[in-house]
């Protein structure tokens, strides 16, 4: 009998004790932005992406799934809630699916001369509308030089929350019209003005992906606002207030902060 209590108290789940200290120092080191928060923000992440390491589903494709792996998904995802109580932690996207590399899957086609095809399409993340969100590891690991401010985690949340309204045309849940017209007026402008400088193949902040649509514009602008917040304020100044609202948020002030 004694032997089974003690199976059973060990098979209980445990309280959620604090966030393991190990994650902050996992966090300052491998993301641009955990250090530069203040303290409450970077206690209140860290809680947040606690939480969602518990309830989501995290699968490896062709990768075993670490802790590690784990608390730089969390911590990045959770950043783009610290100021967004009232959406919960990505509700329509319980499983994260972490590929070892990019990823695809092989479309059958048939070609304008009639002849089948065979199309291999190469995604290094995606995020499904009430399903999964995909990414490649090989993206996320490779060093922040490498990655000139683009963010896979935030640009594939971003459209997490982008889905939350039950549209994904580039524009998350806001609180009144007027916010949603502003919002229309600024970003279809900053994507007119993408499409332009894409075509004529000048350099832009963006990430030209973003021309693509209104739903990869709004993920390409998230991961420029958190990763290179002082130049989006600098040359997209309006579209920078859209997402400071948004976001409730405002990473340009306190980049800019001595740490
Ligand atoms: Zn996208």
């Amino acid at each position: 009998m004694k032997l089974l209590r003690r199976i059973l108290d060990a098979l209980r789940p445990k309280a959620a004790g604090p966030p393991p200290a190990a994650w902050a120092d996992l966090l300052a080191a491998r993301t641009t932005f955990f250090a530069r928060l203040p303290d409450p923000q970077r206690e209140e992440l860290l809680r947040l992406a606690q939480r969602f390491i518990a309830t989501k589903r995290f699968w490896g494709n062709g990768i075993a799934v670490t802790e590690e792996m784990k608390v730089v998904v969390a911590g990045t995802a959770c950043l783009l809630l610290l100021g967004l109580p009232q959406h919960g932690l990505f509700p329509r996207n319980p499983d994260v699916i972490i590929h070892a590399r990019d990823f695809g899957q092989v479309v059958q086609a048939v070609g304008p001369d009639g002849q089948r095809y065979e199309i291999r399409e190469s995604n290094l993340g995606q995020a499904i509308y009430r399903g999964p969100i995909r990414l490649a590891w090989s993206t996320i690991d490779a060093p922040p030089a490498h990655r000139r401010g683009r963010n896979l985690i935030l640009h594939e949340y971003a459209h997490a929350l982008d889905f939350l309204n039950g549209l994904i045309d580039g524009t998350p849940p806001l609180e009144t019209r007027q916010r949603a017209a502003e919002w229309a007026r600024v970003f279809s402008g900053e994507l007119q003005r993408l499409r332009a400088a894409a075509d004529a193949g000048q350099p832009t902040l963006l990430d030209p992906y973003g021309a693509t649509n209104p739903a990869e514009l709004f993920a390409v602008a998230t991961e420029c606002f958190f990763e290179q917040p002082v130049e989006l304020r600098r040359r997209h100044a309006e579209l920078y207030a859209q997402l400071a609202t948004f976001y409730g948020q405002d990473p340009a002030s306190t980049a800019e902060r001595p740490v």
